[in-house]
């Protein structure tokens, strides 16, 4: 069931702009590779990169959790690989929330062993409660309570990711 609006369609604008103007700041000249971590991240992914450097190159990363039987090199099992060379390239990975850390810890590690010259973090969300691995998040649009939330691309059982606002989402009464 739906709950209350958490981020209405004007704040998602003002967060993707100020979080745009923030990374024109930061990009050199240098080649960038902005990689969206699907499928949650992609109207933020779309949003965002629309409003930077001409310069920068898209990509896309898709990863599985791994659920209980947890791989021992990882968490998440890789179902959808980038195409580009990141070598010698900065890398900005681009994702929807950051709730425990694992995800993002485990695509970064694997974005890392290709050996780009910066793996940088940027996250329309982040539950920073529920942290259990540290996660460097360079660009950060807003935090929030530990609430679990859908809309803008955040889904639930696949389900919900074309609402226009960031809704908080509660279990069906018993
Ligand atoms: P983590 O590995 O940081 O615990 O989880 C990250 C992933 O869990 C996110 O990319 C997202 O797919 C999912 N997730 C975490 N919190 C939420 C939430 O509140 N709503 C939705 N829809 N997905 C979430």
């Amino acid at each position: 069931m739906l709950g209350k609006t958490i981020i209405t369609r004007d704040e998602i604008e003002r967060i993707v702009s100020r979080v745009a103007g923030e990374i024109n700041r930061d990009l050199g000249e240098e080649p960038a590779v902005f990689i969206g971590v699907l499928k949650g991240c992609i109207f933020f992914f779309t949003d965002l990169v629309r409003q930077l450097k001409p310069s920068i190159e898209v990509d896309f990363i898709q990863v599985s959790s791994y659920g209980a039987s947890t791989h021992s090199s990882g968490t998440v099992r890789l179902v959808k690989d980038i195409t580009a060379d990141v070598r010698d390239r900065h890398v900005f990975l681009v994702e929807d929330i950051v709730d425990t850390g694992t995800t993002l810890k485990d695509v970064a590690n694997m974005i890392r062993a290709r050996h780009p010259k910066s793996v940088r973090i940027v996250s329309l969300l982040s539950k920073p409660s529920r942290r259990k691995v540290e996660v460097d998040i360079a660009f950060l649009g807003a935090e929030i309570e530990d609430v679990f939330v859908v809309g803008y691309g955040l889904d639930c059982g696949e389900k919900f990711r074309n609402l226009d606002e960031i809704h908080e989402f509660l279990p069906d009464p018993e």
